[in-house]
């Protein structure tokens, strides 16, 4: 014989309007609350500082210069190693002879950002870049700028990272007081 027994009809129904209210209950508070979705690009959203976008080189804000060396660190520590720079040697400083980046195959790691000595590569607030052709991915020198002049730079340069990162200044250290003689007068120099 079994141990179950039939449930009441009162009890069956409120068992199953408490089980669609617990269902039901988060659907209804959405319901009640405003849209998160933005429409972009019409709505283009705010990110923050540190937003991780597309890469882009950048030019001395005050010579207009080229900021980039030519010293190949960003391509020698990028993982996917998407990154080719060869150096230009000139009078006075090196340049970048040719500067390729395959954006397709980027982590987005940051690392190049991280190494680079005059803050020549860095990442913008965007990823503004989408397109249904590779090719187009393939970012040379002259767009590598473009990129920079067209969209906000995030916060984050080599030389900013590197200043986060070292370890704070060593407090002053205190002039030790010349120890007391036998008469109760301190030594040093009469
Ligand atoms: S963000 Fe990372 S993966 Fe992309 S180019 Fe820089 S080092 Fe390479
Ligand atoms: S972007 Fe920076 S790290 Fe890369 S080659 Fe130029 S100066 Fe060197």
């Amino acid at each position: 014989m079994s141990d179950l027994q039939p449930m009441g009809f009162w009890r069956e129904t409120g068992l199953l309007v408490r089980a669609v209210y617990r269902a039901m209950r988060v659907t209804f508070i959405n319901l009640l609350r405003k849209p998160v979705t933005v429409h972009y690009p019409e709505r283009p959203r705010t990110y923050p500082d540190r937003f991780r976008g597309l890469l882009a080189l950048t030019y001395h804000p005050e010579t207009g210069e080229e900021n980039c060396i030519g010293c190949r660190l960003c391509e020698f520590i990028c993982p996917p190693a998407v990154i080719k720079v060869e150096m230009l040697k000139a009078e006075g400083r090196n340049y970048a002879k040719n500067f390729t980046l395959e954006l397709y195959a980027c982590e987005f790691c940051e690392l190049c950002v991280q190494v680079c000595p005059t803050d020549a590569i860095i990442m913008m607030k965007s990823f503004d870049l989408a397109t249904a052709d590779r090719r187009e991915l393939l970012l040379d020198k002259d767009r590598l700028h473009a990129i920079g002049e067209q969209h906000d730079a995030s916060w984050a340069t080599g030389n900013r990272l590197r200043d986060m990162q070292a370890p704070p200044k060593k407090a002053p250290v205190a002039k030790a007081e010349p120890a007391p003689t036998a008469d109760g007068a301190t030594g040093g120099p009469s």
